[in-house]
């Protein structure tokens, strides 16, 4: 409904003949799922929610026309009822900290004059102009910045390895093929803020020695795509694309490649495969795409929101970076959080957030005053973490010892009344529809696991079913050619690991 208000704001300040004074500007997603529609008034921040188009004339007469901000519109304090009018104030936005998300809900992404005004393209100016290649992967490394697409690999190390490896023609790939149910971070960046991605993988195109780029995105996402081919566009008239870029001698192009709507395409190897225009299948690595990747020739893929923090990080450097997260998780991460939270929608916070923060500061809590009862990170692939853990740091390291991920950034939250064993029935579901059937342990491992996942809660479980689906579990993490496979059995293996009681309760009462 966002595009209706819109319309009808500016009928009402054109009727109001305040079009001079006044912009209406259409922005991506400020992350606020449960809020909107919103419209937030700049410069003073206060945030209008749950809009409907006849609101528009009371929010242009008493707030613009008269200066009062309109009360029955303005978000409430959930436990005092009062209102919250600035958006800095609530407790949703209040906790977060946003570098990825920094321009999202605040600019044009149609405009990349807005993205300008950001300092934007001014990190790949200073790339070019001022730092050598060794340098660009120097402060990339100091910062500490780790994939954001699962895996966590060392950002500055894989552009080493890339710009190392042997070969004239090289390639820079953004992964966009964003397919955890739940997860839609990358999807925000690109509607949002489409040019914070352009720029990140020109400044990796000349760290690696690479003139051309492709963004493989996924088809599902229609309004990213056609946000994403504008920006292109506007980069090149602005000569921040093509040849010679900033007078330096530079030349980079990106193109974009829509995928077919397989999840098993966001695997790298099996989304440079589609990109060669084969069946969208992983291949066995070694050898790693930094050394063979797409045609054969040394690649950098990274995810959109890898890629989202590269241009700050180049401006702002590899300290100031750093100061966010734990140890050994640098930065901040975006999470969707999505569940049985009152507050849903897209979160950034620094690493080493507790998962209890995420619920009940930013989240609001559980909904209808219910228990906590379990969180699911990293989607399909990651795991599953009880109530126990809710004071746990959200990092790479920590979550990896209880057995779950960060993984891409979904978050899942259940409450007392989600039966725990159909949980994991639901994500092997989906994974099991989604294995390519290249490989014997995935293909027919998975169905195994669904076939007693499904018998169990249709109480027909049997005494030996929990050491059978272990046992498949671990043969499947073992054997299966590609990240899909092997992490599969991770929300079966985390629910028996934590809520092995639940599983016993279904095979022994047959419910
Ligand atoms: Fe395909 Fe699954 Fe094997 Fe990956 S693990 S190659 S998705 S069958």
């Amino acid at each position: 409904g966002c595009r209706k208000i819109r319309d009808a704001l500016v009928e009402k300040i054109e009727n109001h003949g305040l079009q001079q004074e006044v912009k209406v500007i259409e922005t991506g997603c400020i992350g606020s799922c449960n809020l909107g529609p919103l419209v937030l008034i700049n410069p003073e921040g206060i945030l209008y929610q749950k809009l409907v188009p006849p609101d528009a004339e009371e929010i242009v007469v008493e707030h613009l026309i008269k200066g009062r901000p309109v009360e029955r519109l303005l978000y409430k304090d959930p436990v005092t009822g009062k209102s919250i009018p600035r958006m800095r104030d609530i407790d949703f936005f209040k906790y977060q900290e946003k570098i990825v998300l920094r321009n999202c809900g605040l600019i044009d992404p149609m405009n990349i004059e807005e993205y300008v005004a950001r300092d934007g393209y001014r990190a790949l100016h200073r790339a070019l102009t001022a730092m050598t290649p060794g340098e660009v992967i120097d402060v990339v490394t100091r910062s500490g910045l780790r994939g954001r697409g699962g895996a966590g690999f060392p950002t500055g190390l894989k552009w080493q390895f890339a710009r190392q490896a042997a070969g004239t023609t090289k390639y820079v790939v953004c992964n966009a093929d964003e397919g955890d149910p739940g997860a839609f971070m990358d999807r925000s960046v690109l509607e949002g803020d489409p040019h914070s991605v352009i720029e990140a993988m020109a400044i990796a195109g000349y760290t690696i020695g690479a003139s051309q780029g492709y963004v493989y995105i996924r088809a599902e996402y229609p309004l990213a795509i056609e946000r994403l081919t504008r920006a292109i566009e506007q980069a090149r008239e602005h000569r921040y694309l093509g040849e010679d870029i900033f007078g330096t001698g530079f030349h980079f192009d990106v193109e974009i490649r829509i995928g077919a709507g397989a999840f098993v395409c966001g695997e790298e190897t099996a989304l440079l495969t589609s990109i060669e225009g084969k069946r969208g299948e992983p291949r066995p690595r070694p050898p790693f795409p930094a050394e063979k990747g797409l045609f054969g020739c040394p690649t950098v893929i990274n995810n959109v929101e890898t890629l989202a923090n590269i241009p700050v990080i180049i401006l702002k450097g590899a300290d100031w970076f750093a100061g966010f997260g734990t140890e050994k998780s640098k930065g901040t991460k975006v999470f969707a959080l999505a569940g049985s939270v009152v507050n849903t929608g897209l979160v950034e916070v620094p690493l080493g957030t507790t998962l209890r923060d995420l619920v009940y500061k930013i989240g609001g809590g559980i909904r209808d005053g219910k228990n906590f009862k379990a969180a699911q990170t990293g989607g399909p692939s990651g795991g599953c973490i009880p109530a126990a853990y809710l004071d746990i740091p959200i990092d790479y390291e920590s979550l990896s010892k209880i057995g779950a991920i960060v993984g891409s950034g979904g978050l899942i939250i259940t409450d007392e009344d989600t039966c725990i064993v159909d949980f994991a029935r639901f994500f092997m579901d989906f994974t099991q529809n989604e294995s390519c059937g290249k490989c014997p342990p995935c293909r027919i491992g998975t169905k195994r696991i669904l076939e007693i996942l499904v018998r169990i809660t249709q109480g027909r479980g049997r005494e030996d079913d929990l050491d059978r689906l272990e046992e498949l579990c671990l043969s499947i993490k073992d054997a299966a050619l590609c990240g899909l496979g092997q992490t599969a059995p991770n929300p079966v293996l985390t629910t028996i690991r934590y809520f092995r009681d639940e599983y016993l309760e279904h095979i022994r009462d047959k419910h």
